[in-house]
């Protein structure tokens, strides 16, 4: 369907906003206008909703989350930014695999089957875009996505 990403993007962070139990602060940096992309709703909240369990998961307490959303000539690029404890350089594409979890005994604790970024690898291919991520260890990781938008389309909702 045709959605606002916007508006979509807003909503799963106001959730997650809404029942955080840490002290994490949010930020947001969209743009100040509708971005209409066509996308399969379901899979999407999947996806971005395990990428915030993830930033939410390894932030420290008192951690920002910043979201953006940035217009390319035909594409979106969606970001989600953390203060956590990092990815280590030689991992970074590995945590797109099935079942591929950096450090078992700090993630045994935390929880979850390393299925997450697999699964959204395959839902953004899925959409004609991609996905990756850039961290620095001790600082933060950023995971980065993209959604193929047509700038064209905005005349027919304007
Ligand atoms: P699941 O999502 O299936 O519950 P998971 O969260 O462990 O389990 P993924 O979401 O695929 O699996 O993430 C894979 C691994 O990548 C994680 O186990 C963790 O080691 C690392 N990782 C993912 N996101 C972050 C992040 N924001 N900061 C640090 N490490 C991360
Ligand atoms: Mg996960």
């Amino acid at each position: 369907a045709w959605v606002d990403f916007v508006t979509f993007f807003n909503h799963i962070i106001d959730r997650f906003e809404m029942t955080k139990e840490r002290q994490i602060i949010f930020k947001r940096v969209f743009p100040d206008k509708a971005v209409f992309v066509q996308i399969d709703e379901d899979k999407l909240t999947q996806v971005i909703d395990n990428i915030i369990s993830n930033a939410l998961k390894y932030s420290p307490e008192g951690g920002k989350v910043t979201f953006r959303l940035k217009l390319l000539d035909d594409m979106i690029e969606i970001s989600i930014s953390d203060q956590g404890l990092g990815i280590p350089k030689e991992n970074l594409e590995k945590v797109f695999e099935r079942f591929y979890r950096v450090d078992k005994a700090r993630t045994r604790r935390l929880g979850g089957t390393g299925l997450g970024l697999a699964i959204a690898k395959e839902m953004i291919g899925a959409h004609g875009g991609d996905i990756w991520a850039r961290s620095v260890e001790g600082k933060g990781t950023t995971i980065i996505f993209t959604l193929p938008y047509d700038p064209e389309q905005e005349d027919d909702w304007s």
